[in-house]
């Protein structure tokens, strides 16, 4: 008989969720309910191919879930025929406390919510997403993956900042890398498709959020975000890296509270503040119309990328492979391009014509000459939810 997991991604306002079968990877059906706490909310639900939006006020995430068990009872499909062995949670820090997934009761759902501090944007929608669901749905498990476990065990010289150490020990300050669980899924999905688990790669999510990760034989050596988010690559609404003086010059100067700062770095940078728009569909079109701050955007994006790659290139004395995931890594061949042919010290040699090619699937971009394989992977982090949570549950 078939089985399944209910894979549930909750942020602040919004629940994600999907039901996957984890032994085909065949997802029956996903969905989003948006605007959580609005005044008008919004339900939208995929299965068998149709789409159903329902309008209702959501005021709390239980209403929302009981939503998306109406909208199953309603369009399908039958949750109690389906098979819902487990309910797998993103979760985004879970500190140096979790090093894998976890079945959740009470006590380690506290323990999770003690980790908001680290996390303050996204743990305690986490929490919510949890606490809701274990009463919801109390006959089936429910498991955590958290987005940091993948790089728990990164090298001490690449997870610890140069910081006055009792400082950095009492604030429980490092490195703890975010992305993990679409890093792990894409370096395997590369290591399985070129029969070699002894690679040197460097994987680049390239999403809203954006991050890259250097990986030794399948362990991870180092990730471009660190105690938050926050630090690395350019992202859609966030700065990436950037001089820490920045805050206190603003906060002096600029008479900036650490609110408006966090939401300033946070929410108003990037790719949106340096042009105006955080969609890189939107960014490209008006670069290629000719707007200055469009195509500055873009080539701060490329560049940061480029840097990253030489320095994990080092990091790692050598460089097999490099993918591209997520919605502009899968989807902006421009944007490929212009990051690989900065590149050609490398060895790297660009097959434009497969660059340009939109297929589904795991596909090379690089010439069979390049001396680094430049690969396309989809990522999938709900079927890797969805697979960790039945593995675990089983064991
Ligand atoms: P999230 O981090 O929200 O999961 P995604 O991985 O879905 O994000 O990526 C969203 C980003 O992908 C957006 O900036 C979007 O503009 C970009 N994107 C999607 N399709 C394309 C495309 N065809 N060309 C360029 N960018 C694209």
């Amino acid at each position: 008989m078939s089985r399944t997991v209910l894979v549930i991604n909750s942020g602040s306002s919004s629940i994600k969720y999907q039901l996957i079968d984890p032994d085909s990877g065949e997802s029956l059906s996903s969905g989003v309910v948006e605007r959580i706490g609005e005044e008008s909310g919004r339900i939208t639900h995929k299965y068998a191919g149709e789409k159903h939006t329902l309008e209702a006020p959501v005021p709390d995430h239980e209403v929302g879930l009981r939503q998306v068990i109406a909208a199953c009872g309603k369009f399908g499909p039958d949750l109690a025929a389906a098979g819902v062995v487990a309910v797998g949670h993103r979760v985004v820090q879970g500190g140096s406390r979790f090093d894998k997934a976890i079945v959740l009761d009470e006590a380690s759902t506290r323990e999770i919510a003690e980790l908001i501090p680290l996390a303050p944007l996204h743990n305690p929608a986490n929490v919510t997403g949890i606490r809701t669901a274990l009463e919801v749905f109390p006959d089936i498990p429910h498991v955590a993956i958290f987005d940091t476990a993948f790089f728990s065990d990164m090298p001490a010289y690449a997870s610890t900042y140069a910081l006055d150490k009792d400082v950095a020990e009492r604030y429980k300050i490092r490195r703890y890398g975010f992305h993990g669980t679409s890093h792990a899924f894409v370096s395997r999905e590369v290591a399985r498709h070129l029969g070699r688990d002894d690679l040197k790669q460097i994987v680049l999510h390239l999403g809203n959020g954006a991050s890259a990760s250097a990986i030794d034989s399948g362990h991870p050596i180092d990730t471009s975000m660190g105690m938050t988010p926050l630090e690395g690559l350019m992202m859609g609404t966030r700065t990436g890296d950037i001089d820490p003086a920045i805050a206190f010059h603003l906060a002096r100067v600029g008479h900036m509270r650490v609110g408006e700062i966090d939401s300033l770095f946070n929410e108003r940078s990037g790719l949106k503040g340096v042009c105006g728009h955080n969609d890189m569909r939107e960014v490209r079109e008006l670069a290629a119309a000719g707007q200055a701050d469009a195509r500055l955007a873009l080539d701060i994006y490329g560049h940061r990328i480029r840097k990253y790659i030489g320095s994990y290139a080092a990091a790692l004395n050598g460089l097999d492979v490099i993918t591209f995931t997520a919605g502009v890594g899968e989807n902006d061949s421009d944007l490929r391009r212009e990051v690989l042919e900065g590149l050609s010290f490398l060895g790297i040699e660009l097959d434009r014509e497969s660059n340009a090619q939109r297929t589904d699937g795991i596909r090379a971009i690089s010439t069979p000459a390049s001396k680094v394989t430049v690969l396309v992977v989809p990522t999938n982090e709900e079927l890797s939810i969805a697979r960790q949570a039945a593995e675990l549950i089983e064991s």
